[in-house]
């Protein structure tokens, strides 16, 4: 069995993402860059600060 991970990285340019997981699914949860980059801490989708 093939498990894939579906990380493909969003770009974008506000200082504060929210991450409700896509296809996987959680809670919504707010993000604030600390840096140029933020990994979601439920599902791991990355988003750059661009
Ligand atoms: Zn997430």
């Amino acid at each position: 069995m093939e498990i894939k991970k579906d990380n493909n990285i969003i770009e974008v340019h506000t200082d504060t993402v929210y991450c409700d997981g896509g296809k996987l699914g959680h809670p919504r949860v707010f993000l604030t860059f600390e840096e140029n980059k933020i990994e979601c801490p439920y599902c791991g989708q990355i988003f750059i600060k661009v």
